[in-house]
């Protein structure tokens, strides 16, 4: 897969694409579709448990959103085909659960991402959405988008497009 490191190109990209609509399904693809759907969203519920006792000094900001609006969508698939290195059982196999690690770029099955892997210490103020550089204040995020959760750090203009921002906790 090649990815497209210009943020730009790749948000044209993803508007394309979804105007474009998605390509027929067949039907016994459609069913994994939906149960490998229904596993992420159980997935994104003990996620969403799990961020918090894993990194207990960040605020996770979670949304679960079934009809997301355009921009959304557009701006989560510029970010998936950031994505360099996606795993061999997902490339292989049909629609089944993807786990979207941003920070690697990388797209993994249930298996593979349990392996560990640190993301480049040298981009650690880089937004994983625009990528943007220098950010200070980061929104870390979990998304769950049809049959994958996508997780990464967005800087606030990103996270505001992706609806992720809250107000501050007073
Ligand atoms: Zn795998
Ligand atoms: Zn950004």
């Amino acid at each position: 897969m090649i990815a497209y490191r210009d943020f730009a190109t790749r948000l044209r990209l993803a508007r394309e694409l979804l105007a474009r609509g998605p390509a027929p399904m067949p039907v016994h693809l459609a069913d994994q579709f939906e149960a490998a759907s229904a596993e992420v969203r159980e997935a994104h519920a003990r996620l969403g448990a799990l961020l918090p006792l894993l990194h207990p000094e960040r605020t996770w900001r979670q949304r679960v959103e079934p009809c997301a609006s355009d921009d959304v969508r557009a701006y989560l698939l510029a970010v998936v085909l950031d994505c360099s290195a996606v795993c061999c059982h997902l490339k292989r196999g049909g629609p089944q659960p993807a786990f979207v690690c941003l920070p690697l770029r990388r797209a993994d099955c249930v298996r593979c991402v349990r392996t560990l892997r640190r993301p480049p210490p040298d981009e650690s103020d880089r937004c994983d959405v625009c990528g943007a550089r220098g950010v200070l204040m980061f929104v870390p995020f979990g998304v769950r988008q049809g049959p994958a959760i996508i997780a990464g750090d967005a800087c606030r203009s990103c996270a505001s497009v992706l609806g992720i921002v809250q107000e501050e906790s007073a």
